[in-house]
C-alpha cells in the first residue's frame, strides 16, 4: 500500500468535462504552474451524444476517447481517485493509499448516476426492454429497444433532485416517437412521459414550445411519477405520487429510466458540501465566483457544484473562464472579480432532424444567443448539436481554446 504524501500547487479533482477544460486553460494561462488532475479512468467520454447513440444516429465509439490525449502537457496525471477530502488541512486521501496537499483545489469530479437507487433496475438494466442513456455501455441498448419495438407502451422517467443535462429524459423520448412513427408503428404504442416534476422544463418560453409538442404528438405526460421500483421479467415499473404517496404500477414494453443522481460520497461527506436542501451534498461555492463560501482556497464547477442552474457541458463551458481568473487571483491574494451568470443551455432534440435550443441563466431567464427564434423546433440547432458542437468540444474547449 502506497501512503506517501505530495504537494501539488493546484490540484484538480476530475479530468471530465470541467476537470481538463480548467486545467488547459490555467496551463495557458501560466504555464509555469504546478498542476496536478486526479483521474482515474483511462477514457474520457462527450456524454450530450448519448442521446443520439440511443436514437442510432451515431455509434457510440465515437464518444469515447483516450484521456491521455487531453492531459495538457505539463499537468501532471495522478491515476487514482480521491476517496475523502480535509479542507481544514488542505489533504486529499486516494484510493491506492496517497496522500495529496494542495495551496489550491479545484473540484471538478462530476455527479454520480445512482443504478442501485432503484430496486430491480442494476439487475436488469440492459434486458426487458429497460434502457437508459445515462451510461456509455447503456445507450445503444436503448437503440435496440427502439428499433425492435412493435407495440405496447414506451414509458420515459424523470426523477426529482439533481440531474445532468436535464433535458436528456426527453430528448430521447420524443425521438422514440419520430422513430416509431417513420417505422408507421407509432399507432400501436402509448408514449408515456413519467417525469417526478410539474412541467417539461423551468424556462417559461420553453416550455410553452414543449407543451405543444407532447400534445401535438399524442405523448401522454404523468407528471408527480417518482420511479421507485422496477421488476424486469415482468416488466412492470411502480411509481411514487409525489403528492399523494400513491404506488402506481404500469406496465411497460420498453422503458428508458433517469436513474437518480447525487454528490459524489468524498463531496458530501465534507464540510465543503451544502448541508440541506435541494443541494444538499454539492460543494457549496459563490454562485458567482465559484469560490467556497468556507474555505477560499477551494474552487468547483460542472456537476458537483451546488448552482442553482442547469447541469451541463454548455454551463462548463461558460463556468471555466471565471474560475480560471478567480482562482490565480486568490493565489495572488487578490479577490476574485470575475462573475458567472448561470448561464446553460439544453439543446432539446424534438426528433430527427429537429432542436429547441434553451438557453438561459440564473432564475430560468431565458437569454437567447443567436439572431433567430429559438423557441421554434429548427434544422439548423440539430445540425449544431450533431456536426459541429463535437468538434468544438474536442478540439476547442478541452484544449483551453473556447
Ligand atoms: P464529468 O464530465 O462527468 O466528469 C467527471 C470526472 O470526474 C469523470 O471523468 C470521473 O471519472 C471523475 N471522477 C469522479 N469521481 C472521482 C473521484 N472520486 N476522484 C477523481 N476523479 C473522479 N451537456 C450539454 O451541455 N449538452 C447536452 O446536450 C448534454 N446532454 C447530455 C446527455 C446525457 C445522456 C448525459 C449523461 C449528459 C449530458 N450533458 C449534456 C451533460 C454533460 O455531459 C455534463 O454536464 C458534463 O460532462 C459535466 O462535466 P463535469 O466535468 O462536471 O463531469
Amino acid at each position: 500500500m502506497n501512503s506517501h504524501t505530495r504537494h501539488h500547487k493546484i490540484v484538480i479533482v476530475g479530468g471530465g468535462s470541467a476537470g481538463i477544460t480548467v486545467a488547459a486553460r490555467l496551463h495557458r494561462a501560466r504555464n509555469n504552474l504546478d498542476i496536478a488532475i486526479v483521474e482515474p479512468s483511462a477514457k474520457h467520454y462527450y456524454q450530450p451524444l448519448w442521446t443520439l447513440v440511443g436514437a442510432g444516429v451515431v455509434d457510440k465509439e465515437i464518444t469515447e476517447r483516450d484521456e491521455k490525449d487531453f492531459i495538457p502537457k505539463g499537468v501532471r496525471w495522478i491515476r487514482d481517485r480521491v476517496v475523502s477530502l480535509d479542507p481544514q488541512t488542505k489533504r486529499l486521501s486516494l484510493d491506492k493509499g496517497g496522500v495529496l496537499t494542495y495551496d489550491a483545489l479545484v473540484l471538478a469530479p462530476g455527479i454520480v448516476v445512482d443504478f442501485d437507487a432503484i430496486p430491480g433496475l442494476r439487475e436488469t438494466i440492459g434486458a426487458n426492454g429497460v434502457c437508459s442513456n445515462y451510461a456509455f455501455d447503456q445507450a445503444d441498448y436503448t437503440w435496440e429497444t427502439l428499433r425492435t419495438l412493435e407495440r405496447g407502451r414506451a414509458i420515459f422517467t424523470n426523477p426529482s433532485g439533481q440531474v445532468k443535462c436535464g433535458g436528456a429524459p426527453q430528448k430521447i423520448m420524443y425521438l422514440a416517437d419520430d422513430h416509431l412513427r417513420r417505422r408507421g408503428v407509432r399507432d400501436a404504442v402509448e408514449v408515456v412521459g413519467a417525469f417526478a416534476g410539474t412541467k417539461m422544463l423551468g424556462v417559461p418560453e420553453i416550455n410553452a414550445t414543449l407543451e405543444k409538442i407532447v400534445a401535438e404528438r399524442d405523448i401522454h405526460m404523468r407528471f408527480h411519477h417518482e420511479l421507485v421500483a422496477i421488476d424486469g421479467p415482468n416488466k412492470v415499473a411502480t411509481f411514487r405520487h409525489t403528492q399523494t404517496g400513491e404506488a402506481i404500477e404500469i406496465a411497460f414494453d420498453m422503458i428508458h429510466v433517469t436513474p437518480p443522481m447525487h454528490a459524489p460520497d468524498f463531496v458530501a461527506t465534507s464540510r465543503l458540501a451544502v448541508a440541506e436542501g435541494p443541494h444538499r451534498g454539492f460543494a457549496h461555492v459563490d454562485i458567482h465566483t465559484l469560490q467556497s463560501v468556507d474555505f477560499p482556497d477551494v474552487f468547483a464547477l460542472g456537476d458537483v457544484a451546488a448552482l442553482p442552474t442547469a447541469k451541463t457541458g454548455a454551463a462548463v463551458r461558460k463556468q471555466a473562464p471565471v474560475l480560471v481568473k478567480n482562482l490565480p487571483a486568490q493565489l495572488d491574494g487578490a479577490a476574485p472579480e470575475a462573475s458567472y451568470d448561470g448561464y446553460s443551455s439544453c439543446p432539446l432534440v424534438t426528433g430527427y432532424g429537429k432542436l429547441v435550443l434553451a438557453e438561459f441563466t440564473y432564475g430560468n431567464a431565458y437569454k437567447p444567443t443567436f439572431p433567430i427564434d429559438q423557441t421554434k423546433e429548427r434544422l439548423d440547432m440539430y445540425l449544431l448539436k450533431r456536426y459541429l458542437l463535437p468538434p468544438m468540444y474536442w478540439h476547442g474547449m478541452l484544449r483551453g481554446r473556447m
